[in-house]
């Protein structure tokens, strides 16, 4: 996975997506292992260091409900229920060699979970705007239950990766020819 450099577009997303799919299927998170998505993601990401994990797989939940929806006006209104819940102060930050980017400013004393959940309702609120739709899901392919974000302008996008799209073209393929 490309490391994304913040403020990219889209905003802090492969970050959050990358979180949610750390806790798929039960997965056996740790804090080493917390530690090193987020330093993939940049600084800000590093802040979740002291999140404890069953906050954050309670957090990843939330967000992974979002991203099961492909219903816009259903996803409007989960990411309206977090931006009431989670607040923030939006700004425009610039970070040293970086373009102008929003990021969610949260109180001084609230905790990393807040801080996760709000900056993901803002980039999922900036990206469904932008988008018009619900410009993310789960991968088609069977065994593989990654959710992703839809950069595409065409095709809705299917499978989490290319990997995992080779893979079924390539069963398609035997099947089709009796192998
Ligand atoms: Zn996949």
């Amino acid at each position: 996975m490309d490391p994304e450099p913040v403020g990219g577009r889209p905003l802090g997303l492969y970050f959050l997506v990358d979180l949610v799919n750390a806790f798929q299927g039960g997965a056996e998170v740790t804090t080493a292992g917390l530690q090193s998505l987020a330093e993939r993601h940049g600084g800000q990401a590093l802040r979740l260091a002291d999140a404890r994990v069953p906050e954050l797989r309670e957090a990843a939940a939330l967000l992974g409900a979002v991203l099961d929806s492909d219903d816009v006006d259903r996803a409007a209104e989960a990411v309206n229920a977090l931006l009431d819940r989670y607040p923030s102060q939006p700004r425009l930050v610039r970070l040293p060699d970086r373009p102008w980017a929003v990021h969610a400013r949260t109180p001084q004393d609230a905790g990393p979970v807040h801080w996760l959940l709000s900056t993901a309702a803002l980039a999922l609120a900036l990206w469904l705007a932008e988008r018009g739709r619900c410009a993310w899901g789960r991968c088609a392919a069977p065994d593989c239950d990654r959710y992703f974000v839809d950069t595409g302008r065409r095709s809705p996008q299917r499978y989490c990766s290319p990997r995992c799209g080779t893979r079924v073209r390539v069963t398609a393929h035997r099947r089709q020819h009796g192998r």
